[in-house]
């Protein structure tokens, strides 16, 4: 098949992590008697630099007339003054809601190899394959606000409709019937108004959905349940910034952040991939980046938004064939152990494919 995938590089190990994966899907492309086509593209503070905007147009233009995007990261030490007019995650904020992409797919697994750099005991992160759904383009984040009133009060407003909640709940609903059939949606309903309509739409949807068994949880008890018993864990679905806390919070399960992919969806087969930690400046340029989370996200790419399954299990077969063979990147190895470098980590990854 012919795609066209832009990459977005970002800001520091974006812009190694997002080469890697492009050597992977590159030698998958050959293999596989594909054609991708890779346009790179400017977002985050280089974007700045060079620009002025953290999303210039001239990006948006080139990811519109692509099939996806893979991204790295964005921000850094140069561009970290909260209260700069332009900052580096608006760029991300934006081309999120460009695009639409209302659900945000985080799969988190823990692997029994790495227990050793998770603060939680290794019985516990036996079978922890966790798929978080979270709504991202509603809520708080984006919702009515006051940034610069007379300074001495602020808000944000938690502010979401039916049909919001109700195209996420089939995204997880749709996710879990392929899986262990098991939904948990998270809110906040003892409290506020927006998340009692959250429940009731989730439970609405889930008359659809007769073969997936629901539950309701509330947002400070999913906390200490991701912690107690993860391996309870399905399908969780969450609001806009609820999902933000409780994904990296289930990230230590997993043994570093530098492990864990995301992909963002919206209604069509478009989507943005990119892994879930940021751009780790005080590692950058040191080859010391973990390419895992980019890989597995590039093999979600292939999944969703390619439609090929096969490439995308061959791909993350290949990186756990890596990791069963001992490659570690320092942020996995064993203490006081050997490590290799994201490039070599990577070729690991090509052997094996
Ligand atoms: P971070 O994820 O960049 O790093 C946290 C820690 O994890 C660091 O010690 C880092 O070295 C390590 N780490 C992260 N990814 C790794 C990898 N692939 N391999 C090995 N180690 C890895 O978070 P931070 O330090 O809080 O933020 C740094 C910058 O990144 C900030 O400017 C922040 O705003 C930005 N950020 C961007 C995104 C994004 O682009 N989606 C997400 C989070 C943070």
């Amino acid at each position: 098949m012919k795609a066209t995938i832009t990459v977005l590089p970002g800001d520091g190990i974006g812009v190694e992590v997002t080469n890697q994966a492009m050597h992977v899907l590159s030698r998958i492309s050959t293999q596989y008697g594909h054609d991708f086509t890779f346009h790179e593209a400017l977002i985050g503070g280089i974007a700045i630099d060079k620009t002025g905007t953290s999303l210039p147009d001239e990006t948006l233009a080139i990811a519109e007339q692509s099939d996806a995007i893979l991204l790295g990261a964005v921000g850094g030490p140069k561009w970290s003054d909260p209260t700069a007019p332009v900052r580096p995650e608006q760029g991300l904020l934006k081309i999120r809601k460009h695009f639409e992409l209302f659900a945000n797919l985080r799969p988190v697994r823990a692997y029994p190899a790495l227990s050793q750099h998770t603060p939680l005991r290794s019985e516990l992160l036996e079978n922890v394959d966790i798929l978080f759904v979270r709504e991202l383009t509603g809520g708080a984040y984006f919702g009515p606000r006051q940034e610069q009133g007379d300074g001495d009060s602020a808000y944000d407003t938690m502010l979401y409709s039916v049909p919001e909640v109700a195209r996420v709940a089939h995204v997880a609903f749709r996710a879990a019937q392929g899986r262990r059939k098991q939904l948990t949606s998270v809110d906040k309903a003892n409290v506020l108004a927006s998340m009692r309509l959250w429940r009731r739409t989730v439970s609405e949807v889930h008359e659809d959905y007769g073969d997936v068994a629901l539950d309701h949880v509330l947002v400070d008890a999913c906390t200490m349940y991701l912690m107690t018993r993860p391996a309870s864990f399905d399908v969780v679905l969450a609001e806009n910034m609820f999902g933000d806390i409780i994904t990296d919070e289930a990230s230590v399960l997993a043994g570093s952040l530098g492990m864990l992919p995301s992909a963002s969806i919206g209604a069509e087969k478009f989507g943005l991939y990119e892994p879930v930690h940021g751009s780790a400046p005080d590692i950058a340029g040191q080859g010391k980046a973990n390419p895992t989370g980019t890989l597995l996200s590039a093999a979600m790419l292939l999944r969703y938004s390619l439609g090929l399954e096969a490439e995308a299990m061959a791909l993350e077969q290949a990186v756990e064939a890596a990791l069963a063979s001992g490659a570690r990147t320092a942020d996995i190895a064993p203490r006081g152990g050997g490590f290799i470098s994201t490039e070599e980590f990577t070729q690991t990854v090509i052997g094996a494919l």
